[in-house]
């Protein structure tokens, strides 16, 4: 007979290993020390995952994703990083680490002839740093970077914990021209009168609500009203994890902008862009 999530949970747990809201089993954590290595030696790399625009079916842009390919591990997501790098005070230098890395591949593509608009996944701890704005700015000025090729992600649920906190943050970026995005829109049960006085230019619903709106009332209605209130914000709305043809259509008829998802391409290595850009679509 099948596990009941419950004895799976401590099964899991024994084991070292945790469970997450939607049943995915988080990988064993990357010690913070072999971390820390390998963000000075700057083996993470941002892989790349591109956007498209529904009406046009152009490439729009792409989100940067970190990973590290490993020496000894093999390539490692950032679910077995990211919250190591969070709790022990090394996400500003991971996070400058990919704008860095990310820079330099605009740039490389940039010489190819191709202009993309990069989405780099922002720490909430990094709005709570009035040093962030201005250190982002002056690094990109440094090396002849300008924002507005740059968007950057703050997930829903930890925003709507506290706004007030960041707001002088997010204020400060839009201020510079960076485009702000909410990542895993659906999440946070974030309202409209909320919504309206954050600087936001986009919304990206997050995958659980795209994938379940197939079967699941809950997550179609749900879909609805975050595009609604989007729409009445005049934000741009993009859907993450589109995984089918149908997921593609759905997300169409409900109003959505732009998708990304397995269906147009896993995340890519930054040099393989410019090829699969030529290449699509297919
Ligand atoms: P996210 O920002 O919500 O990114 C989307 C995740 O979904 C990525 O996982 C992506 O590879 C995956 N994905 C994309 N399309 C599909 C699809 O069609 N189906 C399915 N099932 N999955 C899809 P990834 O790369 O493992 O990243 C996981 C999370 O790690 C990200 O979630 C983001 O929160 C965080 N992250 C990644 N890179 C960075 C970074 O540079 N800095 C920070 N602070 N967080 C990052
Ligand atoms: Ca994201
Ligand atoms: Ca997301
Ligand atoms: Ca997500």
């Amino acid at each position: 007979k099948p596990l009941k999530v419950d004895e799976l949970t401590v099964l899991l747990a024994k084991r070292g290993k945790v469970l997450r809201k939607n049943g995915h089993v988080t990988p064993d954590l990357v010690p913070v020390d072999e971390l820390v290595a390998a963000i000075e030696a700057e083996e993470l790399e941002p892989w790349y995952q591109p956007k498209i625009d529904i009406a046009s079916k152009r490439v729009v842009g792409v989100e940067a994703l970190v990973r590290w390919p490993s020496k000894e591990k093999g390539m490692v997501f950032p679910d077995a990083f990211i919250p190591v790098a969070e709790e022990n005070g090394l996400i500003d230098a991971l996070t400058f680490l990919v704008i860095k890395k990310a820079a330099d591949m605009q740039a490389h593509w940039q010489k190819q002839g191709l202009s993309l608009k990069i989405a780099i996944n922002v720490s909430m701890d990094s709005l709570y740093d009035l040093t962030f704005p201005e250190r982002v700015v002056s690094y990109l000025e440094k090396h002849r970077v300008d924002p507005t090729g740059f968007q950057l992600e703050v997930t829903e649920s930890r925003l709507m914990d506290d706004l007030v906190g960041p707001l002088d943050i997010l204020l400060r970026l839009r201020l510079k021209r960076f485009s702000l995005s909410i990542d895993d829109f659906g999440t946070g049960h974030s309202n409209l009168t909320q919504l309206r006085d954050l600087p936001f230019d986009e919304i990206k619903l997050d995958r659980s609500f795209v994938q379940g709106a197939a079967e699941d009332e809950r997550a179609k209605s749900l879909l609805e009203s975050s595009v609604d209130i989007a729409k009445k914000l005049d934000m741009e709305i993009v859907s993450e994890g589109v995984e089918t043809l149908e997921d593609w259509q759905r997300v169409e008829m409900l109003g959505c902008d732009q998708v990304q998802g397995y269906f147009v391409s896993r995340p890519l290595p930054g040099d393989d862009i410019p090829a699969w850009v030529e290449g699509w679509p297919k």
